[in-house]
Formats: C-alpha cells, sequence, structure tokens
C-alpha cells in the first residue's frame, strides 16, 4: 500500500514543477555521484532499470543506477508511448501482469503521486482491413472474451461514433478500452526520479565496460571513469544485454531490432485512440518469422519486407505520430525513408487525414527482442546474485513498470511470483 505521508511529501516536493524541473531541483545528495558501494547495482536507465530501482528504493533496499547516457536516452524515451493490454482477463497470466499491472503503476505515478507523466487510458483502435481477417478476428476476439478479456470488435460506424477521423470504408474495428498512452521520456525520467526521492541514487554517464566477479562474492562493475562494487547485480540494458552479458562470460539472446518512427507538425486535437492495424497480427497468426537467429513478429526479414506493421498516436502537443517497422539490422538506428513512405500510406489508410500533412521529423530507436519472443526476467541461475528484467521487445514502454516491479519484488523477497515461469532467464542464458 501507498504510504500517505510519503505521498504528501511527494505531492510538495512536485507542486507546481513539471516532473523535470523537480528533477533537476533535486538536493545534490540524491544525485550523488560518488557512492561506490551499494548493495543493489541497476545497469540501464530505460523504464526497465527505473521501474526496478524505484520498487527497490520502496522497500528500503540500497540501489545504485548506472546509465551510460542520460535517463531515457535509448528505447524508452523514442517509442510511441502506447501501453495496456485487455485487463487481467479471468487467469491473469504473465501477460495480463506487464500490461495490466503496468496500468496500474502508470496510475499510480501521474493520479496518486503527481508526476506529469501525460498519461491517459485513451484506448486502442485496431483496424480490421479485410474480411478474411474480420472472419479471424471475430473468432479471436470471441475467444478473449470468453477468457474475461476486455475487447470488443466493432463496426466502422460505431468506430467512427469515437475516433471520427477513423476509415468509414474498413470492414470493422478492434476495440480495447484497457490500452492507453503516455510520454515516454517523462514516464521514464519520473520512474528515475521517484526512484531517487526514495533514496536510489542515479548515476548518469557512466558507461559500464568490464564486470568482474569478486571472490568475496558480489561484482565489481567498471565504467569508463570509475569501479563499482554491488552484492546483487542486475541488467537491464535492453538492446545492449547481449555485449553486456558478455562482460560476464554469459550469452543472452537478445537482439537489436530497429523501430522508426515519424511525426507530423503539431495540430489541433483530431486523433483521440491510440491506433493500430490487423495486417501485420494476421500475418503473423500464419507465420510468424522466426528461426535460429531471427525473433518472432517482425516487419522485415533478410533484408526484405514480410509485412506492414502500424502503431501511432496524437502526441499532447499536437504532433500526429506513427511507426511499425521492426528490423534486424545489428545497432543501426538510421531511418529509412523507404519504410517511412510505407508506413505512412498504411496510416493514412486508417487515419485518411494524414495523408495530407507532411512529415515534420523521423527517428528510430532499439528494442530488445528475446530470440524466442518472451520476455527474460529473473535471475540467472549460471551466475551467483544475477538478475536481467528485459527481452521486453516492442512493448516494453508499457510493460516496463510491471517488469520492474516483478524483478525488484523477487530481489527484495527472494522468492520467485510464479507468473514470471515464463520469462525465466534459465530457458535461454548460457555460458558464452
Ligand atoms: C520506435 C519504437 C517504438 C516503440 N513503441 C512502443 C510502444 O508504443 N509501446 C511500448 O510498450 N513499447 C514500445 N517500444 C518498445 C520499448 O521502447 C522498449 O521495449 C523499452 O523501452 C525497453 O526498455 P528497456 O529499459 O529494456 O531498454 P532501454 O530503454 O533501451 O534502456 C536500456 C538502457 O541501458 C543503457 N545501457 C546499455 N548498455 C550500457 C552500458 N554498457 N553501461 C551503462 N548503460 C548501458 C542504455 O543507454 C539504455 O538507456 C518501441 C520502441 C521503439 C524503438
Amino acid at each position: 500500500m501507498v504510504d500517505k505521508k510519503y505521498n504528501s511529501d511527494r505531492r510538495r516536493i512536485l507542486t507546481g514543477l513539471g516532473t523535470l524541473a523537480a528533477a533537476a531541483a533535486l538536493p545534490n545528495k540524491l544525485s550523488a555521484q560518488s557512492r561506490n558501494e551499494t548493495d543493489i547495482l541497476i545497469i540501464g536507465g530505460g523504464i526497465a532499470g527505473s521501474s526496478t530501482a524505484f520498487h527497490l528504493a520502496e522497500q528500503s533496499r540500497d540501489v545504485l543506477l548506472l546509465e551510460r547516457g542520460e535517463i531515457a536516452s535509448e528505447a524508452s524515451g523514442q517509442n510511441m508511448g502506447g501501453l495496456g493490454g485487455s485487463g487481467w482477463g479471468n487467469n491473469p497470466n504473465l501477460l495480463s501482469y506487464l500490461t495490466a499491472g503496468s496500468v496500474e503503476i502508470f496510475k499510480r505515478m501521474q493520479i496518486d503521486m503527481g508526476y506529469d507523466m501525460e498519461f491517459r487510458l485513451s484506448g486502442t483502435l485496431t483496424a480490421i482491413h479485410t474480411d478474411e481477417q474480420y472472419d479471424y478476428y471475430q473468432d479471436d476476439v470471441a475467444a478473449q472474451r470468453n477468457a474475461g478479456y476486455e475487447i470488443e470488435l466493432l463496426s466502422a460506424r460505431e468506430a467512427l461514433a469515437i475516433e471520427p477521423e477513423a476509415n468509414g470504408d474498413l470492414p470493422g474495428y478492434m476495440y480495447r478500452s484497457e490500452r492507453g498512452q503516455a510520454d515516454p521520456v517523462k514516464s521514464t525520467r519520473a520512474f528515475a526520479h521517484a526512484a531517487e526521492v526514495a533514496g536510489a541514487t542515479i548515476s548518469t554517464g557512466q558507461n559500464v565496460v568490464s564486470i568482474t566477479p569478486l571472490s568475496a562474492g558480489g561484482y565489481s562493475v567498471q565504467t569508463e571513469s570509475a569501479e563499482f562494487r554491488c552484492q546483487t547485480l542486475v541488467m537491464a540494458t535492453g538492446a545492449w544485454c547481449g555485449p553486456v552479458g558478455e562482460m560476464l562470460s554469459i550469452k543472452i539472446p537478445i537482439v537489436p531490432i530497429r523501430g522508426q518512427m515519424w511525426a507530423t507538425a503539431s495540430v489541433p486535437t483530431r486523433v483521440l485512440h491510440t491506433i493500430g492495424s490487423t495486417i501485420s497480427s494476421y500475418a503473423w497468426s500464419k507465420d510468424n518469422g522466426a528461426d535460429a537467429v531471427t525473433p518472432p513478429n517482425l516487419s522485415h526479414k533478410n533484408g526484405r519486407r514480410t509485412t506492414r506493421h502500424l502503431y501511432g498516436r496524437q502526441r499532447k502537443n499536437g504532433e500526429i505520430i506513427f511507426g511499425g517497422d521492426r528490423e534486424s539490422l545489428g545497432y543501426n538506428t538510421t531511418p529509412d525513408p523507404a519504410g517511412i513512405e510505407v508506413n505512412r500510406g498504411h496510416a493514412a489508410e486508417v487515419i485518411p487525414l494524414v495523408a495530407s500533412l507532411p512529415i515534420a521529423r523521423t527517428w528510430a530507436g532499439l528494442m530488445p527482442f528475446s530470440l524466442d519472443g518472451a520476455a527474460i526476467i529473473g535471475k540467472i541461475p549460471i551466475r551467483n546474485n544475477l538478475f536481467i528484467v528485459s527481452g521486453l521487445a516492442s512493448s516494453g514502454f508499457g510493460r516496463g513498470p510491471m517488469a520492474g516491479k516483478l524483478a525488484a519484488d523477487y530481489i527484495h523477497t527472494g522468492n520467485m511470483n510464479p507468473v514470471l515461469a515464463e520469462s525465466d532467464p534459465a530457458r535461454c542464458v548460457t555460458e558464452l
């Protein structure tokens, strides 16, 4: 339960300040860069690491987070900002925890703790493009509703009643009321800030270059400028889990997948929901494209497009943003204009007004896809006191808050929540 005094203290800190302004106003002791000994050291200041740090610090654990750039400088600050799922369902599994559980954490951070994360439960409309897809998703929606999930099939007319800019000529839409959106940078920094307020130390500009297990137990973690020592080490390094794992001579099967996005200039509010399309999920239901070196559910394979994926929304600042491509290109983060144009055409099939709005900017980031497509959250049994919270793929912004809480609870209590069985690192993390 949230401590009432803690909440009122938090409100006092934040009253009248945006999250970033509040972070800048933190007393120096909260941003100490000089602490070299800690109980728990987290590498990675994305949403996974920041949420883990917050939930551990809330349990009064001694936590230090090292980030080589700024908080939210990689995928957690570059994503579309879509979150949520279809609720808890009748028998909550890991997916329910990560999606619906994270929604509860977003609500807590913004509504109870006073962070402006631009969070709102807008709902998601997913366009169905063909009669064949409609038949498939009619059955799928019925099965999900039987399992207790919040999802509806809408006619185009029903969709137009709640999203007037939607394409009324499509066969229908899926509607999920338990999905929403938030600003990626503000949200991730809110978690890091809340961690600092709860007593964690966040140290940015710390590029970890080597890790040495200590004979007495624990680890020595070397950055370009300092050495840190800890008892327990947590890897929250997203698409860089592979190279950071190599520092410990272990193989973590996570590959970087480039996601790219584009934005229009700011326009008055026209798009109310987050927007998707069934073209890709329908294609992946037939063939998800996975093999020994390729994760499932990508839009490209061996340099060729295999499907078109789509997600987007209108930001609070008025920009309409869309993206969708998922391509394995190593650590390449240069946007591909041809792919952006395909995505823009796809977006215009769902929200026709975007066809008349020029692209104002584009960007790309790297998503941490595991080779089997599942999250990797838990204890790595082939090393002592080593944990990982990653493999959140294309949904880590929305799922990272609960992933961090589940990891923190595991580290704090020593007991694994049974829902984490699906994400157990023992299934795939091996000696190098
Ligand atoms: C274009 C795009 C759109 C997306 N859209 C959505 C969406 O709408 N909804 C959604 O839920 N998800 C979305 N995602 C996915 C989501 O952004 C990621 O799954 C999530 O941000 C992963 O978080 P993370 O904390 O694991 O990784 P990151 O945010 O990448 O954080 C890892 C951190 O580790 C740091 N690090 C790495 N190596 C070192 C080192 N050696 N030393 C110190 N620090 C290190 C990095 O600098 C980085 O900050 C999207 C991603 C992209 C790229």
